[in-house]
Formats: structure tokens, C-alpha cells, sequence
């Protein structure tokens, strides 16, 4: 049966989590269709950032570390955040930058592991993972003589071999919005004898995650795409308890030792996750973060992440069957499975030509999605081949009609051509 305008509109009338959208400020005339990219701004963020400038800064100072809570902000921040992926309190601290955790958790995987089995030298990976991540992850191997192995997904199970140190894996993937079973991968690492680190950039605050459920071993996430907490928000860091004083992670700043104001000469790491801080920490984006935070545990009332779980494949299911039903014959594809199961909270089209174009046309429009370009190198059916049109679902504050008229959009630069003006087609610095 096809879904009417009216009907979107009659089933934001029975959304549960309707009403969370006035935690938002959405821009008048957008639909954004990016807050996996970079979060909306809650409503309370601008007025605890001035108060956290004026009066804190301002006015306390220095007593601020003590008397507002600074110092301990990076663990008051991480235990909301734990409420979110299944971890327990006092094991995630918000801090540094995705990129920066991630080398300081695969510095601390592979201690481990070469301690526990010095022949296994190598890390495995996707090709087609967030690159960052691959960065990362080739740098600490040049330096510390492993290898680093990308493949497919459905390569992944025979590349675990007895040489794999840690199997490191993006949850969902940003490119096509596929997500891994967790629990199951990460039996298949543990089986054969490797570390999982989880990488839940596109995860927490998407999709209920259970860390501990599942066992796994190391895991790092982004503040400021599902978690709202504004542009370089500090990123997160969860090491699983029974590994957490085994080693240090290498950035062993003053902020990771067991006692920086005794400022001893020699290092000794903190016990807990508060050894995985290096340095001084952002306390103005700290707090906006929080703000941030603050609108995902606000559905705790009216359901928790299982409601918004509920929520976001209803509208990506209903984004799906309306582009498959309005869109046709212009060459579009599905890069997203269909499996709930395997889709986290994004779909993401592919085009053979124009998939930037269109884009553009469409944030003209005021639809905000994103382009991510295909790698031809990856080959013809793998996930990283095709150029692909990115629209994420933030269930907190997009709705069904919402859904709906990016639809209609999308159908009219299709139907129109409009995508095909030159402006459309000239690419910026930021895609
Ligand atoms: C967004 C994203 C990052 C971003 O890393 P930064 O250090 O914040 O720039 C890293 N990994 C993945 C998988 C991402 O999606």
C-alpha cells in the first residue's frame, strides 16, 4: 500500500518521541538529513556555553576546576555517554578527538596482544572503513612492524587467522549505512584468539549498542554526529574493565596520571579509563557536548534508544519504499541493506552519474544530505565502488512528513533535470 502525505503526517501525530524535537533548533525551511555528519544544536547549548564563558570563565576562574565540576568533566560526560552503548560507569571518558583515541586504543590493543601472543602481528580492517581510521591504523603498524589487512565484509570471517592481533571494524558503516552484528563478530575475533575494537562513530546515539553484552574489547565514538555536541566535539573512549590497567596508552599526559597535582617526574597511569586522558580538556566544548547528550538520555522517559530504534527504521523503511515508488527510472540505487538487522540509521543512494549534482540541487532546496564519492579501485559491486547520496535519520527531531517531502524534492530534481545546471556542479572543499 502507498504511504499518502497524510499519512506521514498521521503518524508524526502518534510519535512517541515527537515532542523531542523542541530540544532542537532546527533552521526555518531545512530538512536536515545530516546529523550523522554534524549533529543539530540543542536548544540549551548557546545558554550553558555562555554561562560556562561568563560566569565560570569569567567570573570563578581558576576555581572553576574545583567548584564547577571541570576537572571531572571528562568522566561525567563519558558515564551519560556509557548509558548509551552498554557500558558500565566509570569505564568511558569523553575526550581528544576520534582519530587520537583510536590510536591510543590499538597502541594499548597491541601491547596486549603481543604480551599474550608475540606472533600475532597483524591488524585487519575494512577497505572500505572511514580512512581515518585506516590511517591510523597503517601509521601504528609502520611503526610497530604489523600489517594492516583491509578487506570485504564478507571477507572478514577467513581473514581472521592465528597472525591477527585486533580486528577493527567501523559498527556502521559510513559510506552505506551497513551495520554489523555486533555480538557475533565479535565471538568470531574472540574465536579466533584477537582483540575487537568497535569504532561507534555512526553508533552511539544511532542504534542501541551493548559493549558489554557483547563482550567486546576496546571502543571509541563521535561527539558531534549522533550525539549533538557541536562542531569538534570531544569524542569518547571505552576500554573494557578487563583490560583497563593491564597497560598505559601511549599520550601519557599529566591528565592520565594517578596524581597530577603531585607533579612527580615519572609517570604513573591513573587506574581506570582516566588513564586514556593526555592532556588539559576542552571545557567549553565539554559542556556543549553535555547539552548534547543530555537530548538522547531525555528519551529514557519515552522509550530509550529501543524506541528510537523503533522510530529510525520506520523512517528510513519509509524513505526507501517512497524513492522506490516515486523515483523511478533515473538510475537510482539501494547501497543500504534492507535487513534491519544490517542498516543503521542512514540510507544512502547510489547514482552512476550526477550524485553530487543532485545533492547540491537538494540542499538548495533545503533537503540536507551529503555525497560521499565511489572508490572505482574497490570493483563493481563491492561497497565502496559507486558514488552514493548520503541522508541520515536523526529520529530525535526528523520526522515521517518530513521524510516525505524530501522525497518529493529529491523526485523534482530528478523529474527536472535541475541537478544538471552548472552550479550544481561545482564541487567545494567540504563534500
Ligand atoms: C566521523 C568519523 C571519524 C571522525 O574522526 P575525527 O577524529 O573526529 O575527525 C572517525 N571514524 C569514523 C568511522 C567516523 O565516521
Amino acid at each position: 500500500m502507498t504511504t499518502t502525505l497524510h499519512d506521514c503526517r498521521a503518524l508524526d501525530a502518534q510519535d512517541p518521541l515527537r515532542s523531542l524535537r523542541d530540544l532542537f533548533h532546527l533552521p526555518e525551511g531545512t530538512i536536515y538529513l545530516d546529523g550523522n555528519s554534524l549533529g543539530v544544536m540543542p536548544r540549551a547549548t548557546p545558554a550553558r556555553v555562555a554561562d560556562v564563558v561568563t560566569r565560570e570563565w569569567g567570573t570563578d576562574l581558576i576555581q572553576s576546576w574545583n567548584k564547577n565540576g571541570w576537572f571531572a568533566m571528562p568522566q561525567k560526560v563519558g558515564d551519560k555517554i556509557a548509558r548509551l552503548i552498554g557500558a558500565a560507569p566509570g569505564t568511558v571518558v569523553a575526550t581528544d578527538s576520534t582519530s587520537i583515541n583510536l590510536f591510543k586504543v590499538l597502541s594499548a590493543a597491541l601491547n596486549l596482544s603481543t604480551a599474550d601472543h608475540p606472533q600475532r602481528k597483524r591488524i585487519v580492517s575494512e577497505r572500505s572503513n572511514f580512512p581515518t581510521d585506516l590511517y591510523i591504523a597503517e601509521a601504528l603498524c609502520k611503526e610497530r612492524g604489523f600489517d594492516l589487512v583491509l578487506v570485504e565484509p564478507e571477507e572478514i570471517a577467513a581473514a581472521l587467522t592465528s597472525e591477527v592481533a585486533v580486528l577493527m571494524l567501523t559498527h556502521v558503516n559510513y559510506r552505506t549505512g551497513a551495520m554489523h552484528d555486533m555480538p557475533t563478530v565479535t565471538a568470531a575475533a574472540h574465536a579466533a584468539g584477537a582483540l575487537m575494537l568497535w569504532d561507534l562513530a555512526h553508533s552511539a546515539g544511532a542504534v542501541p549498542v551493548d559493549l558489554t553484552g557483547a563482550g567486546a574489547d576496546y571502543a571509541v565514538g563521535c561527539g558531534y554526529k549522533y550525539l549533538n555536541g557541536g562542531p569538534g566535539a570531544p569524542a569518547f573512549v571505552w576500554v573494557n574493565p578487563r583490560h583497563t590497567d593491564r597497560f598505559w596508552q601511549p599520550l601519557a599526559g599529566w591528565w592520565g596520571h594517578a596524581t597530577p597535582f603531585a607533579f612527580t617526574p615519572d609517570y604513573q597511569p591513573a587506574p581506570g579509563i582516566t588513564r586514556y586522558q593526555c592532556g588539559t580538556q576542552p571545557m567549553i566544548s565539554l559542556a556543549a557536548l553535555e547539552c548534547g547528550v543530555d537530548t538522547l538520555l531525555a528519551t529514557e522517559s519515552v522509550g530509550g534508544m529501543a524506541a528510537l530504534r523503533t522510530k529510525s527504521l520506520a523512517l528510513t523503511d519509509l524513505f526507501i519504499s517512497l524513492v522506490d515508488e516515486r523515483c523511478q527510472g533515473h538510475g537510482i540505487g539501494l547501497a543500504t541493506p534492507l535487513s534491519h538487522a544490517q542498516r543503521g540509521s542512514q540510507v544512502c543512494l547510489t547514482k552512476d552519474e550526477g550524485a553530487y549534482a543532485i545533492v547540491q540541487a537538494l540542499i538548495a532546496r533545503g533537503v540536507v544530505g551529503d555525497y560521499r564519492a565511489g572508490d572505482p579501485s574497490t570493483g563493481s559491486g563491492r561497497t565502496g565502488a559507486k558514488d552514493i547520496l548520503r541522508f541520515g535519520f536523526t529520529p530525535l527531531y526528523i520526522g515521517f512528513e518530513d521524510v516525505w517531502h524530501s522525497v518529493e524534492h529529491l523526485k523534482q530534481v530528478l523529474d527536472s533535470g535541475e541537478w544538471q545546471r552548472a552550479e550544481f556542479n561545482q564541487k567545494h572543499a567540504v563534500t
